[in-house]
Formats: C-alpha cells, structure tokens, sequence
C-alpha cells in the first residue's frame, strides 16, 4: 500500500484473504460500514438488506419544515412498519389531517403541541417535548404545532406502505368539494368562502400558539378517555451492567393499541443480548452512537450490519439478533413492534431455564458452564 490515504480505511480483506480496495470507492459509506466491507467471519449466505438511512431517503421542503420517509419502498423488507423523520420551525404547523394507519411519534429535540377529536367529539390537547411521545388511533384526526424551539421527531406507522405524501388532509377535502356544498354543511357564505385553500397545505407556518390552558376548547363530549401523550423518557430505565431499557407498550400507555416500543441505551462495550421477538418484526431508529447488529436467519444465513444516528434497521419476525456498541458514547435506539406488547426470548434465559445437561450436550461444554448463566433476563450485558 503506498496511498497513505487507504492507510486508515476499512479493507475487503481477512489474514491473508481478500485485498485492498484501490479503486472507485465512496470513502464515506464505507468508514460508516466496516461489517459490510469486512463481515465477522460468521456471516454467511444471502440474508436480505435490513438498513436504511434516512439520509439516503428523499426529503421534501415545504414552507416552514421539511420531512422524508422510510418506508417498504426505501426498505422493501418493512412491511410492518414505516417512519417519518419531520422538523417544523417555531410555529409551523402539520395541518389537520387523519391516515388509514396509526400513528405513533417520539419527540426528537425540541417541543410541539398536539391536538386530535375523536369519534365521540372527545378533545385532546396537550404539548410533548424531547423523550416524550404520542400516540393516535387509526382514522382519528389531528393536528401539530411547533411551539417556541421548533421540534424534530420520528413518526411510526402501523403498516410498511404508508406515505406521509398520502394522507387525508382537510384543505384538499375542502378544495376538492363544491363550494354549495361547503357553504349548506357548515353555514358558511360564498364570501365567507373566498379564501379557502386551492390544493393541501400540508406543512405551513403560523404563530407560536398562546398558553395551552388558554388555546383549550371545552367539549361537551368531554376529553378523550385515554391520553394519547406518554413521557417515555420520564419512565424508570430498567438499569443493567451494560446500559438500561424503557419499555412501553399498551401496560403502560394504554392508549398505544397497536404500537409498542423501547428505548434502549448501551453503553460503550456493552451488547443488546443475543435475543428474538416471538410475535412481531422489529424497526429500529438510531438516535445516536454507533453500533452493529448481527442478524441470524436460520439455514445457516447471517449478516452484520452497522447503524449510527438517523439509520433505520429492521428485524423479520422470529430472527436471531443482537447490537453491540463499538463506540465510545452510548449507542441509543428505538425499538418498536407491530403489537400492544413488547416480548423478546432472550438465548440465555432459555438455556439457564432448561435442564443444564441438555445445554452442555448440545453446546459441547461442561454442564457448570450452563449451570452459571442468569436465570433472570439481562437485555443489556458488558
Ligand atoms: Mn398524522
Ligand atoms: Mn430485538
């Protein structure tokens, strides 16, 4: 090697196998995947893509915000679950708006309030900030509004085909119905009426909102029965050697039907254990570090992947799996599931719960090795 340039950079090569890649190469992608370019010695076979970034997705700029979408066209293995990753300047709003899909939404940085009317005319109307989240039933509609800072935040979606470009919004509802009609359904006048809306507004700015108790509409429905806000990050962590789990599924945000989650925050060193989901695939989001997730898809198939902040990765149903942080600040993600329940089977509570002789015949090891292993589950181990 004489370019003192390729000196540093991650290499196809393993011992004495492979060899150095001197020619085109995106510099950049590869530092940001070492185990595509190097794979533990342990992958194997054709396991399908399980990564995208949100980086590498489209993002569409409208007045006052901008948005782009992972979804199973970005990934077509992500039929579960899709995402949106949206910013909305001080004020701006997300119009009126409701979708076939539920939706569920962690708060990035910054703070917003949110507003939805359900079937009953029931109100909500309430603000979320960073680690906070909300969550709307399919159908019901709703609103956003950044407030002071502006907000960032990742939405999730209950089916892999939904697109944040195909929602039910109330401006093309309204441009797209005769104005005779608009005018007998609500009582308004054609003058009144000079100014709606041509075509969807979608993303628009607007004025940061008054105090919520003053920007508050009593109905006389009454409020929604279950809050559709959860403080995810003001939840206890379940603390382990290796980093600590927030989970929060329908038992502790009831009215999170459909979606359920967890944050997880590994240490440098530490490992998400090696681990499945028995009901659901996962979709993850990165919020921050850098890691690698190690997939085992039965017949001997395996493939690792890396991720850091704004990647999106996902798990089929059923595969084998752990992330492990190779760097030196915590490696912090979401998880989340199609299910009202969040449930994993964690390896090594399966093999410290089954007779200690059945392990060690199987793993070729003496029986006291199978006889330590914690009976209780560790999701986070150093
Ligand atoms: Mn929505
Ligand atoms: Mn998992």
């Amino acid at each position: 090697m004489t370019d003192p340039t390729l000196q540093d950079l991650p290499q196809p090569r393993r011992g004495h196998d492979g060899g150095i890649d001197t020619g085109p190469r995106n510099v950049e992608l590869d530092r940001q995947n070492p185990d595509l370019i190097t794979p533990p010695e342990t992958d194997h076979g054709t396991v399908p893509n399980l990564k995208f970034s949100f980086s590498m997705a489209h993002t569409r700029i409208e007045e006052g915000g901008w948005t782009r979408e992972v979804t199973q066209r970005e990934l077509p293995i992500a039929t579960t679950l899709a995402g949106v990753d949206m910013k909305l300047n001080p004020g701006t709003y997300r119009e009126l708006h409701w979708h076939k899909q539920a939706e569920w939404a962690y708060v990035l940085e910054g703070s917003c309030r949110i507003g939805a009317v359900d079937q009953e005319g029931r109100n909500f109307l309430d603000e979320v900030s960073e680690g906070d989240l909300w969550f709307f039933p399919k159908g019901i509609p709703h609103y956003i509004q950044a407030l002071d800072k502006g907000v960032e935040f990742l939405l999730v979606f209950d089916d892999g085909d939904f697109s944040e470009n195909s929602t039910f919004m109330v401006s093309d509802f309204f441009a797209h119905t005769p104005k005779s009609v608009l005018g007998k359904n609500f009582g308004w006048t054609p003058e009144q009426m000079q100014r709606l809306p041509e075509k969807e507004k979608y993303i628009f700015g607007g004025q940061v909102p008054p105090a919520l108790e003053s920007d508050r509409v009593v109905s006389p429905s009454g409020d929604v029965p279950r809050t559709f806000k959860h403080r995810m990050r003001a939840q206890p962590a379940m603390q382990f050697p290796g980093g600590s789990v927030r989970i929060t599924d329908s038992s502790v945000f009831a009215a999170a039907t459909t979606i359920s989650a967890a944050l997880v925050e590994i240490e440098p060193g530490g490992l998400r254990e090696l681990h499945w989901h028995p009901t659901d695939d996962e979709w993850q989001y990165y919020i921050s570090g850098f890691g690698r997730m190690g997939v085992f898809a039965a017949s001997g198939l395996a493939r690792t992947f890396n991720f850091q902040a704004g990647d999106v990765g996902y798990v089929p149903f059923a595969y084998g799996h752990y992330v492990e942080n190779l760097g030196n600040e915590p490696l912090v993600f979401l998880e989340m599931f199609r299910n009202p329940r969040f449930e994993d089977i964690s390896a090594t509570q399966w093999l410290a719960n089954t007779p200690p002789q059945v392990g060690a015949d199987t793993l070729n090891v003496p029986r006291s090795m199978i006889e330590a292993l914690p009976k209780d589950k560790h999701p986070i181990v150093r």
